[in-house]
């Protein structure tokens, strides 16, 4: 048995999340993407040489009841690839705390971190989740896996009977949205413009807020602020609740 065989997943936050967790965890979809995890599990980052990484596809994680979906583009090489955990790991200036930090002043997470699997991070009416859910040489999945991948993040989603926004971070998750949108025979014309901060709210699916992507790139040149994540969240907060007066 290899070292990394030590890791389990995480339990599945709940009984119709189950099966399509198995299906992520154990799905060979894109053997170039596969190859890329398993090698960067195996040789480590020097920082984290004593660690077991995940290495394999990562599931979302949240609450289940969530109403509030956060799609990001795929898992980090170091950061969830290696904790088994969406958006966890990438250290203390990376899109994990970035984003966290902004969800928690929603109350949406219970800490500003995201480190470890173990952690003790619990989301509150949001679920997280990536377009694709290996890690891809240089963050950029191709076109060819990100098709591969769009059934895991439709079952996904068919298994969160709540959710009523969408927080697209970053342009492709963004676009993934349009492709779920279209799987319900919806192809808005003209076709949805992405900017940070917009909104789309069309009857039917769940609203989209479009965001840039917490990346280093963009948080370390101010392209996107805390303060600016927040807004999206405040939005994200106030449509759903919208949603629950509407009923
Ligand atoms: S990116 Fe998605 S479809 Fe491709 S191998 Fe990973 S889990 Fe499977």
């Amino acid at each position: 048995m290899t070292r990394m065989a030590r890791h389990r997943p995480l339990p599945p936050p709940s009984p119709a999340l189950a099966p399509v967790h198995r299906r992520i965890v154990t799905c060979r979809r894109c053997p170039r993407l596969r190859a890329y995890c398993a090698r960067v599990a195996r040789e480590k980052r020097a920082a984290f040489r004593d660690e077991e990484y995940w290495g394999r596809p990562v599931p979302g994680f949240g609450d289940p009841q969530a109403r509030v979906l956060v799609l990001g583009l795929a898992p980090a090489a170091h950061g969830a690839n290696r904790t088994g955990r969406m958006f966890t790991g990438d250290g203390a200036d990376g899109s994990g705390d970035f984003l966290m930090r902004a969800m928690h002043r929603h109350d949406f997470a219970s800490r500003p971190t995201s480190e470890r699997r173990d952690d003790g991070l619990g989301l509150t009416d949001a679920y997280i989740t990536a377009v694709a859910r290996c890690a891809p040489p240089d963050n950029r999945p191709t076109p060819a896996e990100i098709a591969n991948c769009h059934a895991h993040l439709v079952a996904e989603l068919a298994a969160l009977p709540r959710v009523r926004v969408i927080v697209a971070l970053g342009r492709i998750a963004f676009d993934a949205c349009w492709r779920l949108a279209a799987d319900r025979g919806v192809r808005p014309r003209p076709a949805p413009r992405f900017g940070h901060g917009l909104v789309y709210d069309i009857d039917g699916l769940p609203a989209v807020i479009a965001s840039f992507h917490p990346s280093r790139q963009n948080t370390n040149t101010g392209r996107l602020t805390p303060q600016m994540l927040a807004d999206v969240f405040a939005k994200a907060h106030a449509i759903a609740e919208a949603a629950r007066s509407r009923r």
